[in-house]
């Protein structure tokens, strides 16, 4: 069990915006971060309704918070009451971490990023030039299929069941990163063949998330050729059906818990500019899971 820190007239809060919180992992993974390197921060859950997000951005500068995470549905709507965001996080069109730098609120992306570095970590291998297929074309799926494509993939076959959408999320893939990004229909053919010339298959759906994860394999692992890294964004339960279907293959896995653990590693940096306790937080976080 977590002992509390004190909190003194010096403590930086950081929060999280969302809507609803409640189920929120973050509080106690940053809590233990900053609690393993005894850093005077705390992280707290804040509600917010829709109507409210301009007025509880606002408070980040009037009560002087160090920053904080945005999480749904408030990654869009927060971008027109910042100061500044950056490129990348523009080109999602979503941000997910705030920094107060001296009053002015600066918007981050570290989904992407979060994803690839629990990719290269676990599975060591640099994405350059492979060939990626990304399932689903949502909000999780253009942090991540930007971040690839910006990490130089060779090709990236995004399939979804609405195609206009996995079009769009192309489109934008290759004006901003000059990778190959295509956007393909969600059938059985195209699924085999795109997945059986695959490196890395990638879930970005939500078939097999809890309460509903008892189900088949979002995808049928018979096309799975050798060598491919099956990864899922799910991280509830950790090991999906489709990453227990990958290991009775002997491939490689990997779960979306890596995604969430390292997107507040990367938080946890920009806020405090300390190298992130991830032992400390991954830990934590496992437990909370
Ligand atoms: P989202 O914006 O709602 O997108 C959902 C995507 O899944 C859409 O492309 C949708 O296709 C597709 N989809 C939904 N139901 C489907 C079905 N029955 N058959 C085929 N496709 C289906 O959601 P999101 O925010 O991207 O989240 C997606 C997943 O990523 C969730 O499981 C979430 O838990 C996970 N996630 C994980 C992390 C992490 O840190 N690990 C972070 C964010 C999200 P259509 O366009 O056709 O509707």
């Amino acid at each position: 069990m977590m002992s509390i820190q004190p909190i003194s007239g010096k403590t930086k809060v950081v929060g999280i915006l969302g809507y609803p919180v409640e189920h929120s992992k973050s509080p106690l993974m940053q809590n233990a971060g900053f609690q393993a390197l005894g850093l005077d921060y705390c992280y707290v859950p804040f509600s917010v309704a829709p109507e409210e997000l301009g007025r509880a951005v606002g408070a980040i500068r009037a009560l002087n918070l160090a920053g904080a995470n945005v999480t749904i549905p408030h990654k869009e709507a927060v971008i027109p009451f910042l100061d500044e965001v950056t490129p990348e996080a523009a080109a999602m069109g979503a941000v997910n971490t705030i920094v107060n730098r001296d009053g002015r609120l600066v918007g981050y992306n570290t989904d992407g990023p979060g994803f690839l570095l629990s990719l290269t970590e676990v599975s060591g291998f640099d994405v350059k030039g492979l060939t990626i297929v990304l399932l689903g074309a949502g909000g999780a799926a253009r942090g991540v299929g930007m971040e690839l494509a910006r990490a130089a993939a060779g090709r990236l076959m995004v399939i979804n069941r609405n195609l206009e959408r996995a079009q769009e999320l192309a489109g934008d893939i290759s004006l901003h990163t000059g990778c190959l990004a295509q956007a393909l229909p969600w059938e059985e053919g195209v699924l085999k063949d795109a997945i059986g010339a695959a490196h890395v298959l990638i879930n970005s759906t939500p078939i097999g998330m809890y309460p509903r994860h008892q189900v088949p394999p979002v995808v049928n692992p018979d096309y799975f050729p050798e060598g491919l890294t099956v990864c899922d964004l799910i991280y509830n339960p950790i090991k999906t059906s489709l990453l227990t279907a990958a290991e009775a293959k002997n491939l490689k896995t990997l779960s979306g818990y890596g995604m969430l653990l390292y997107q507040g590693v990367i938080a946890f940096e920009l806020w405090t500019n300390h190298k992130a306790p991830v032992e400390a937080m991954k830990k934590a976080l496992l437990e909370a899971l």
